[in-house]
């Protein structure tokens, strides 16, 4: 059966994009007999807001979609993401992490690319596909016994993936989506990312994968900026012996000057089309519109 899913950050209000995304994978549940799921992806404690979720909640409901009950939260089950880690920690698989964000920077500075501005300046090579700092490997090296001994005094540290390690041992991967056809995995260029932060003990790739998996998600709908992320949630499948989804990534919807939407643009978001007035179906409508435009 076809199950499919909506997993916002209530890190703010859904905009046009989200729209479009959560009304696709609800659309084909529906058309196709399947089950929809909502997940509130709300691990970054620092950024998400009960208000944005009750809002996300209620704005959902006004576009006139359902969802089973009970919607899983992923700050309710933490130990699940815990286990997780363990199951790729057992494999040789992960490795503490005492890097600060300074540091990483340093380090890339040092390795010849000096870059002087924020993250998006960098150099392609140095970027990871999502858009942050690219790890430059340095916790990898580390014996066992330093490990142990930063670890022992207490130092902070976040879990990352020795992705090359995995990537070796499980050799060649594939993927589909529905749009691209069959994807040749190829999580090399994020890097070894986090698997669990300094103060989060999970991250949204490992929270994703076990999270999609647990519920039997067959189809997962969501947009083109994730493409990157899919790669390496294909290689930590198959570290955790977890299903692969069918994918379907879509274009993002851009705004007048051909940026996406985010969060922080007011006047796409539900809420401000609401207040205009619009209906439901005039909503859908103009999502529709602006994906064809
Ligand atoms: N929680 C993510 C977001 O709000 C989406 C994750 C996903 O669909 O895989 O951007």
């Amino acid at each position: 059966m076809l199950v499919t899913r909506f997993a916002p950050s209530p890190t703010g209000h859904l905009h046009l994009g989200h729209v479009w995304s959560a009304w696709q994978a609800w659309r084909r549940a529906r058309d196709e007999g399947g089950r929809f799921l909502l997940r509130i992806e709300d691990i970054d404690a620092g950024r998400c807001r009960p208000e944005y979720e009750a809002a996300i909640l209620d704005d959902l409901a006004w576009l006139g979609l359902e969802w089973e009950r009970p919607v899983l939260r992923q700050s309710d089950h933490l130990d699940r993401y815990g286990a997780a880690l363990a199951t790729i920690r057992e494999q040789g698989l992960a490795y503490p992490c005492f890097c600060t964000r300074a540091d990483i920077r340093r380090e890339i500075e040092a390795a010849g690319a000096a870059p002087h501005g924020p993250p998006d300046d960098l150099p392609g090579n140095q970027q990871d596909p999502m858009g942050g700092l690219r790890y430059p490997g340095t916790c990898r090296g580390l014996s066992a016994a330093e490990r142990q001994a930063r670890i022992g005094r207490g130092d902070a540290h976040a879990w990352r993936l020795d992705a090359a390690a995995a990537a070796a041992r499980f050799g060649a991967l594939t993927w589909r989506d529905e749009e691209a056809g069959a994807v040749a995995a190829d999580p090399a260029p994020s890097g070894d990312v986090v698997l669990a932060r300094k103060d989060v003990p999970t991250s949204y790739h490992l929270a994703v994968t076990v999270d999609d998996a647990r519920q039997g998600v067959t189809l997962v709908v969501r947009g083109a900026d994730l493409f990157a992320a899919t790669h390496v949630h294909r290689l930590l499948q198959a570290i955790l012996g977890l299903p692969a989804p069918l994918y379907c990534h879509h274009p993002l919807l851009l705004d007048a000057e051909g940026k996406r939407f985010a969060k922080r643009d007011r006047s796409l978001t539900l809420r401000a089309l609401r207040e205009e007035g619009l209906s439901p179906a005039e909503v859908i409508a103009l999502a529709e519109n602006w994906r064809s435009r």
